[in-house]
Order: C-alpha cells, then sequence, then structure tokens
C-alpha cells in the first residue's frame, strides 16, 4: 500500500485541569474545579493538529483511553481519511457508542480536522463547504440560578457588554423557577431573547408549569427541562406547553439525538462537539436536524477553547445553526490556552467572527499546556 503524504506518526495527551475563579452552580451540582483532555495529533509530513475532548473529571483516564485504545488503532494511517479513521476507533468498543470513549474519538476527531485544513490551507468554515457565514450570533451563558441579587448583577453586566440574547439556569421547586424566569425579563426588558436552562431539573409536572410560565414570558426556549432518558416526558411537554425545547448535551451520537429530531420534539439540538464524536459526528447531528428543520445550537459550557473554536467552524458553515452559546465564566482552559481570545472577550453586539487562519485558526500555547497539566 501506498503511504499516504499525511499518516499519523505520533498522537500526544495533554489532561488538564483548573480550579474555577468563580464555581458554577447548576441544579445537576457544583463545579469548583473542571477537567478537559487535550490531543495532540502529529503527522509525518510534520502537520500537527489540536483537539479536545469533554473529559469533566478523571483527565488522566481519558488519557489513558486514547494512548491505550485508540492511539494503536490509527498510528500510520492517513490523517486525512478522517471518516475512515472515526469508524476505526469507534471498535474499540464492541458495544453501543456512548460515554467517555466517544468523548475520546471526539479529541482526535477535532485534531484531524485541524490537520485538514492546515494541509488544505483552508479554515475549517471553509473547507465544509457550507454556508460560509463570518461571524455567527451567540449568546451569553449563564445567569447563574443560586442568588437574585447575582443574577440581576449578571444581567446588567451582559446588557453592558452588548449582548442581546443572554441564558438564565433555573432549577427545582417550580415556583422559584418562576419567580426567577419573570424576575430576569423584568429587568432585561422586552426587546432582549432569553433562554432558560434546567440542567434536568424537574419532574414532568412540574416542567410543564414552568414550561408555560416561559412561554407567557416570552423565553426562546426551555433547555433540558427533564432528565435525558426520558423521551416520552419531552414528547409530552412539547404538547402541553408552547415554549420551545432544547436539547442535546448529553447526547453522545446521532443515534440519541435521532428520535427527538424526528419527532420534532425539540426546536434546537445542542450537542457539545468535545462529547459527541467530535466535528464529525455533531455535523453529522446537525445535519439529520436539518433534514427535519430542527437548529443547530452549539453546546459550550465549561469546556476549553477548542470546543469553542470547533464549534464555531461548524455553526459557520451550517445552513440550520440559530445561535451558539458564548460562555462567558473566566477559565484558563478559553484564556490562556491559545493565541485567540476566547469568545466571551471577542463577541460584538451578541455576534462572533470566525477565525480566518487554517484550520481551527488558533496556535496552542505550550507553556499552558505544561501550566495546566493535570
Ligand atoms: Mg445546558
Amino acid at each position: 500500500m501506498k503511504t499516504a503524504e499525511h499518516s499519523i506518526a505520533q498522537i500526544i495527551v495533554y489532561p488538564l485541569i483548573q480550579r474555577l475563579e468563580q464555581p458554577t452552580q447548576t441544579s445537576w451540582g457544583r463545579y469548583e474545579a473542571v477537567s478537559i483532555l487535550v490531543v495532540e495529533v502529529r503527522t509525518t509530513s510534520g502537520v500537527s493538529g489540536f483537539g479536545e475532548a469533554l473529559a469533566r473529571f478523571a483527565p488522566h483516564g481519558y488519557g489513558a483511553l486514547v494512548a491505550d485504545a485508540l492511539a494503536p488503532r490509527i498510528l500510520g494511517h492517513d490523517a486525512l481519511a478522517i471518516g475512515a479513521l472515526w469508524a476505526l476507533m469507534r471498535r474499540a468498543l464492541s458495544g453501543r457508542a456512548g460515554g467517555m470513549l466517544i468523548e475520546a474519538i471526539a479529541a482526535i476527531d477535532i485534531a484531524l480536522w485541524d490537520i485538514a485544513g492546515k494541509v488544505a490551507g483552508m479554515p475549517l468554515w471553509r473547507l465544509l463547504g457550507g454556508e460560509g457565514r463570518r461571524e455567527v450570533p451567540v449568546y451569553a451563558a449563564s445567569v447563574n440560578w443560586a442568588d437574585d441579587d447575582a443574577a440581576d448583577a449578571a444581567v446588567a453586566d451582559f446588557l453592558d457588554r452588548g449582548f442581546d440574547r443572554i441564558k438564565v439556569k433555573i432549577g427545582g421547586p417550580a415556583e422559584a423557577a418562576i419567580r426567577r424566569i419573570t424576575r430576569v425579563r423584568e429587568r432585561a426588558g422586552d426587546a432582549v431573547t432569553l433562554y432558560a436552562d434546567a440542567n434536568w431539573a424537574f419532574q414532568p409536572d412540574a416542567a410543564a408549569r414552568v414550561g408555560r410560565a416561559l412561554a407567557d414570558h416570552g423565553y426562546a426556549w426551555f433547555e433540558e427541562p427533564l432528565r435525558p432518558e426520558d423521551e416520552g416526558g419531552y414528547a409530552k411537554l412539547r404538547a402541553a406547553c408552547a415554549v420551545p425545547l432544547a436539547a442535546g448535551e448529553s447526547n453522545y451520537t446521532l443515534d440519541q439525538a435521532r428520535g427527538q429530531i424526528e419527532a420534532r420534539v425539540l426546536s434546537h439540538v445542542q450537542p457539545n462537539i468535545t462529547r459527541a464524536g467530535g466535528l464529525s459526528e455533531t455535523r453529522r447531528i446537525a445535519e439529520h436536524a436539518r433534514a427535519h428543520d430542527v437548529a443547530y445550537a452549539p453546546h459550550v459550557g465549561m469546556s476549553g477553547i477548542l470546543c469553542e473554536l470547533a464549534s464555531l467552524h461548524l455553526a459557520a458553515a451550517q445552513a440550520n445553526t440559530s445561535v451558539m452559546e458564548c460562555a462567558c465564566a473566566p477559565s484558563r482552559f478559553k484564556d490562556a490556552l491559545a493565541d485567540i481570545a476566547p469568545g466571551y472577550r471577542r463577541a460584538r453586539d451578541g455576534m462572533l467572527a470566525v477565525p480566518d487562519r487554517p484550520g481551527l485558526g488558533a496556535e496552542i500555547d505550550r507553556a499552558a499546556l505544561a501550566t495546566l497539566h493535570a
């Protein structure tokens, strides 16, 4: 067999961890520290690509998974045959695709796309051959749900910074959530687009009450009202209230997103590119959503700059992009890791420009990789 010009020569893992300056509180839990896995893929031609896995805990475990289970399958192969490499890596697991394996594959997949862009001399938004947008609408995330005064301050701060789309975290009980929904609408005014994210806080009956309040106050979506496995609950909720539903950050592959897309239970599907198998699989999810008139709304959350950049390129290329999350909490995974400022510093008037350099469009700071090493 002829050796490919850009064969995979080496895969290096960087398990990273940071203590958060502002601990993040959701209805699911409190995060004092957060981790990710960064992966570097080097080719025989000397091109280096970087990717990221959503690895909230145990980043060394993800590193071992890449080194022991995934790298041996793809070393020596053509780095540009990304679809074939994805299938090879997926075969490391004989059961249903999901969990840490798919998150680890995401890191390599994103790195391979970074390489493909660098080899082509094109930013990914162009290489993907899609809409060719130069900027993407973003919303500010998030107004924390824990405290009224802090919530008021966060709304004022986001408005000051030019965001006209803002997401609010809500939690149980339903009455507290409805009070929060009402208060934030009053503070933000009617011209601002508001979204509410429950991180699975509610049982179905409570979710229906909250959903009706969100519709009354003109919220643009109700995100993850129920636990992701309760697909029947989502379908009933969709019938019971007028607010559009959004979810998908908890899914790994298209197979997990397919049912809610095809039934149009969701109005916006929100895969996280560093969880849902990287750019390749997330693009499949976004395209499937497009075929069913469901919008693609990338989730970023506590992920790092590589997640943000990969999501931004795909959002710029994808015809059915509605709006992308712009996570505004200070994070060294966004601030320190690359030579490009994170979205929450670059966004202007609620729009985020897509980088123009080849691949993901950023150089990774190797000193930062060492400083943040877990
Ligand atoms: Mg969410």
